[in-house]
């Protein structure tokens, strides 16, 4: 085994600490590579609370882990040492069902193996890049552009796909008038991708403060949700609002934002359900969909894109002491607009 060196949830609710584990050793298809940075998702928060379901403790969060390669197995193909390297959400799938054979391994129909806070296929729990290195069956494992700042990079592998993919899905582009709900590491990559595709690209957020940022994001309109006037302004005006709040929101305001066909698509994931009226989505034909994360194959695409296009995370660096103040500022919406934490401060 491989002594690893991580910082860990102990029970759920609780602080983060140092904690000592093995990673498995390098497997033929394996790749092991060095944790340089690993982005703070509000996901990792959800979990390390229990928000969702019961976790596997002690938790070693972080789904968006960049590093460089320090070995390979006898098969690996498309890996060498010194190369960089990136892993997000899953580190494996069942890779023969017909969603797994599409690219969508995000929706394997047998489950898949979450980066952390899941069971690999030998029933050993997964363990995050909060850690200094980490070893993933290379089919899971992405390249990464050299020119772009790695670190700002790490984003990308979860906040950069799971935004990417249904603005590509539903085809978002030119012509269209996209909101983006909620201005965090989620939505800040949203509207640079809604932006790059084309779309009109307004932010709908509670906090006034984030206007300024909005407009140097590329966002051509800012709505205060917490403004009666300004929200009446843009009644019926969208056609699609992707939602990336956390937390607790009242759907049926923002479907009457939508236009006749509009959609409203949720990758925000808040603990508790929200009641949607029939009458929301009826006047005028609208839909309500969502969507998880990215498969591998467009995780890649959206890694080269964002390389071809200078997109990155608008990061705030942090040692991994802080991450319980990160913690906290992410719960109140004072996200600039990614926390990523300095793997060598571990
Ligand atoms: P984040 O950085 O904390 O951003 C969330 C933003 O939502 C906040 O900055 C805030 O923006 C807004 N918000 C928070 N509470 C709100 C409330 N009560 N009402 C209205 N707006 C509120 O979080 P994130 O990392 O982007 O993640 C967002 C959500 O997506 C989380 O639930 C996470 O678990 C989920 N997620 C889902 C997927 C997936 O595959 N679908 C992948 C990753 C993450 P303003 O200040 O602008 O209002
Ligand atoms: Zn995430
Ligand atoms: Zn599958």
């Amino acid at each position: 085994m491989i002594a690893a060196k991580g910082y860990a949830a102990p029970a759920p609710k609780e602080k983060l600490g140092h904690w000592d584990f093995e990673r498995r050793e390098v497997g033929p298809h394996d790749v092991q590579f060095d944790i340089h940075y690993c982005g703070v998702c509000h996901s990792d928060l959800h979990q390390v609370n229990n928000d969702w379901f019961p976790g596997i403790f002690p938790m070693v969060p972080g789904h968006e882990i960049v590093g460089k390669v320090v070995a390979v197995g006898s098969e690996v193909k498309n890996f060498k040492v010194g190369d960089l390297a990136g892993v997000g959400c899953l580190v494996d799938s069942c890779r023969t069902c017909e969603n797994c054979k599409k690219d969508l391994e995000q929706y394997c129909l047998n489950g898949n193996v979450g980066t952390y806070n899941s069971k690999d296929k030998q029933g050993n729990p997964t363990y995050g890049g909060y850690s200094n290195t980490i070893v993933v069956d290379e089919a899971f494992v992405l390249h990464v552009s050299d020119k772009l700042p790695l670190a700002a990079v790490a984003p990308l592998l979860c906040a950069g796909i799971t935004t990417y993919s249904p603005l590509r899905h539903w085809k978002v582009g030119k012509g269209h008038k996209l909101a983006v709900l909620g201005l965090g590491g989620l939505g800040h990559m949203a509207v640079k991708f809604g932006v790059a595709f084309g779309a009109e690209v307004t932010v709908l957020s509670t906090s006034p403060r984030k206007e300024e940022d909005a407009k140097k994001l590329g966002a051509h309109k800012f709505v205060v949700t917490t403004d009666k006037e300004q929200v009446a302004a843009v009644k019926g005006y969208f056609d699609f609002i992707l939602d990336t709040v956390s937390a607790e929101h009242d759907l049926n305001m923002y479907l009457g934002m939508l236009a006749t066909d509009g959609t409203h698509i949720c990758v925000g994931a808040p603990s508790e359900p929200s009641p949607v009226r029939a009458f929301s989505l009826l006047g005028g034909r609208k839909s309500l969909a969502g969507s998880g994360i990215g498969g591998i194959a467009e995780t890649q695409e959206m890694l080269d894109f964002c390389a071809e296009n200078n997109i990155v995370s608008e990061i705030e660096m942090i040692d991994i002491k802080d991450i319980q103040t990160a913690y906290d500022r992410m719960l109140k919406g004072d996200v600039r607009y990614r926390f990523v934490i300095d793997i060598a401060t571990l």
